[in-house]
């Protein structure tokens, strides 16, 4: 609209210059001229018009009405172009010029007129005009306001020009007319409604570049506040993992090969206090926990809050030698530690938290954050296997180790379906050398890495909880063992060990009753072996269990007796029948140091009429020991390895005969 108000402008301005010529001119040839360049200037004056009133009123088709006008003023624009008088005239005469009052002399031209393209040329002109006053009835009909009042007035001045025009014309065209100077009142009238138009929007505008200033502001700030939210811990305040993952990875890129360290700090115990203390003095307790790291830690480190109780400090530098850095990192972990052992105050409280830690040095071989990772975590896990509250390093060798074990786990879940485990059998003898019964071992026959030991991968069975259907596994076939045995030794029994994490479950004791009831065992033959952490974990629950299995005939036996930390008075309240002695105390026999120990074990457990039985015999020196000891059996590699079901059948039938 405002391109086309200005084409307007321009053509009017030219077409009144034209006119203002014209009046001054006195020669005929000029006068000629510019009459024709008038009206051609007409027929671009009245499609501009058009244009401009098209879009100044809001009409939808407005390209339609442009085309129209241009196409009707066009075919005429050329007919003047190729007319000698313009189109309008067939010829040009002057009249008497005109003296205005304060003496100017206005020139008139006149001549004959060609009736058919005068005709056509004001039919145009005029229903331009009408085509305008319809533009103001749309106006109109959407409310009033300064758009239409001011094309209103330009339309009834132009009327009145005209028809004043007119008037002058009929009377000889004696006197003044002003019809091109209603141009100049529309041009007027025009801009100051488009320039008032064009300030309330600029000031509409600031106000909205202000509000979305505003807008931005405040968006930037929940933006601040999403990010710290989704980079910090809530509780301690503390940047998060998410933080530190994405630190640690910047701090891995860059080149620098300067000596830093990455350690990740473990409470040991924290559910403990959290389950018995509530969770409130739990989270006091990890922002104590945060504080003490925070103050302790050196400066330039990164802390973080990793998880529930995982703490992470990042060392960039450690500003020691290559030689020095794991020294240091050592150092600054214990330091660490130290400081978290002094009690914090806690509500009534006063708690000691024990911190284990795991280091990874930087750079080390790891380029990624996850390999750094997985190399703190086995660090950790090595410093809590060292008996917790300490500090260890990251070598080279857990990786195999990790990479082991992560092997036997995944092999481990598939071992049972494709029938890779195996039970041997180990027998046990009286002090008179009679075959008593048999403990039963399992084995795992690894497709690719033969036979492995149950000391490596029962631990995994239990954190991966695959241990219950091991478990019951083994249980079935030392039952269906029992009825192979020779029909003499019905008086023999079959021991099984059993799990700690077996015991803790709930269906423990039915699952034992559904199996001796499927297999058609005698359970008076069958002896259960539990290792003392049994029963650290809930004396009274173990206890329950055991008293109600033995009341249907099992019987129990506690395992690797001496190497624990059962006490005298938790053995008293234990319903078991029978002990075994750890077969660290057997090795020592010959050499004297042990048989002090050995003699008080088996004093009390007969005290506590205990059948008690040694481990790991595997000298006739140790068995001659143990008999003066008042041992009441034995078993160990001096009477047999542990045996595959089928050898150990043919041993029995062998050795008894
Ligand atoms: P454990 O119950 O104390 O079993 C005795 C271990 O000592 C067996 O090791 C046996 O092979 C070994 N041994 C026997 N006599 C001698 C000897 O004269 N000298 C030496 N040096 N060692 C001897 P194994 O079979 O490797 O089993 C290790 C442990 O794995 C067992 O210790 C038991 O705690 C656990 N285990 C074995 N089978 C099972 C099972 O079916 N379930 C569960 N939960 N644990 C099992
Ligand atoms: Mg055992
Ligand atoms: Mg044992």
């Amino acid at each position: 609209m405002y391109l086309a108000f200005g084409f307007l402008s321009l053509l009017l301005s030219v077409y009144l210059a034209l006119t203002a010529a014209l009046n001054q001119t006195t020669a005929l040839s000029t006068a000629t001229a510019l009459m024709r360049a008038q009206v051609g200037f007409g027929c671009l004056i009245y499609p501009t018009g058009i244009w401009f009133f098209s879009l100044y009123a809001g009409l939808v088709h407005w390209r339609r009405w442009v085309t129209i006008a241009a196409l009707i003023f066009g075919v005429l624009l050329v007919i003047n172009l190729g007319s000698p008088y313009s189109l309008l005239y067939t010829n040009i005469l002057a009249r008497p010029p005109q003296v205005l009052p304060w003496g100017e002399i206005v020139h008139h031209f006149t001549g004959t007129e060609s009736p058919v393209l005068t005709a056509l040329y004001y039919t145009a002109v005029d229903a331009s005009y009408l085509w305008a006053v319809c533009c103001c009835i749309v106006l109109w009909r959407r409310g009033s306001g300064a758009r239409v009042w001011s094309l209103t007035l330009y339309l009834i001045v132009q009327a009145a020009a005209s028809v004043h025009a007119e008037t002058v014309n009929l009377a000889g065209g004696q006197g003044l007319t002003f019809d091109s100077l209603a141009f100049l009142v529309l041009v007027l009238l025009m801009s100051g409604v488009l320039r008032r138009e064009l300030q309330y929007r600029s000031r509409e505008l600031a106000i909205s570049l202000d509000e979305l200033r505003s807008e931005t502001l405040r968006r930037e700030g929940v933006e601040a506040d999403l990010s710290h939210l989704a980079y910090h811990d809530q509780l301690t305040g503390l940047p998060n993992r998410h933080y530190m993952h994405e630190y640690l990875q910047s701090a891995l890129d860059s080149t620098e090969p300067v000596a830093g360290a990455f350690i990740l700090f473990d409470l040991d115990h924290f559910k403990t206090i959290n389950d018995a203390l509530g969770h409130d003095v739990g989270d006091e307790l990890l922002k104590g926990v945060a504080a003490r790291i925070s103050e302790a830690a050196p400066p330039g480190a990164c802390i973080a809050r990793f998880g529930g109780d995982e703490f992470a400090l990042h060392i960039p530098s450690l500003g020691a030698t290559d030689e020095a850095s794991p020294q240091t990192a050592l150092r600054i972990a214990r330091e660490i530690g130290a400081r978290l052992s002094a009690p914090l105050h806690i509500g009534n409280h006063d708690l000691v938290v024990g911190v284990s830690a795991g280091i990874a040095l930087l750079p080390g071989a790891a380029r990624d954050v996850d390999s750094v990772l997985r190399q703190v975590d086995m660090a950790l896990y090595r410093a809590k296997a060292t008996g917790r509250h300490t500090a260890a390093l990251f070598e080279g060798s857990m990786q195999a180790h990790a990479d082991r074990r992560l092997l036997l786990e995944k092999g481990l879940r598939l071992a049972l379906e494709r029938g890779e485990f195996e039970l041997y059998y180990q027998p046990q003898l009286d002090m008179q050398g009679r075959f008593i019964g048999a403990e039963t071992l399992l084995r795992w026959r690894h497709p690719e890495h033969g036979l492995i030991d149950p000391t490596e991968f029962i631990p995994i069975a239990e954190e991966t909880g695959l241990i219950h259907r091991i478990g019951r596994y083994v249980l079935q076939q030392a039952c269906l063992e029992l009825d192979a045995w020779p029909a003499a030794q019905t008086q023999a029994r079959l021991s099984i060990n059993v799990s700690p994490w077996q015991l803790f479950a709930q269906d423990f004791v039915r699952t034992l009753q559904e199996t001796v009831a499927s297999t058609r065992a005698d359970p008076r033959r069958l002896t259960l072996e539990i290792t003392e952490n049994a029963f650290l974990h809930d004396l009274d629950d173990a206890a329950g269990k055991i008293r109600s299995l033995e009341a249907v005939g099992f019987q129990f036996s506690l395992d690797d007796f001496g190497s624990g930390y059962t006490s005298l008075a938790s053995l008293k309240k234990l319903p078991v029948r029978e002990l075994k002695i750890d077969r660290t105390f057997i090795e020592g026999l010959h050499t004297g140091t042990h048989d002090r120990f050995i003699e008080v074990m088996i004093t009390i457990a007969h005290h506590l009429k205990l059948f008690v039985v040694a481990e790991g015999v595997e000298t006739e020196e140790q068995r001659v020991a143990l008999i003066d000891l008042g041992c009441d059996a034995i078993q160990g590699y001096l009477i047999s390895h542990p045996l595959p079901a089928t050898a150990f059948r043919r041993w029995l039938t062998e050795y008894t005969g």
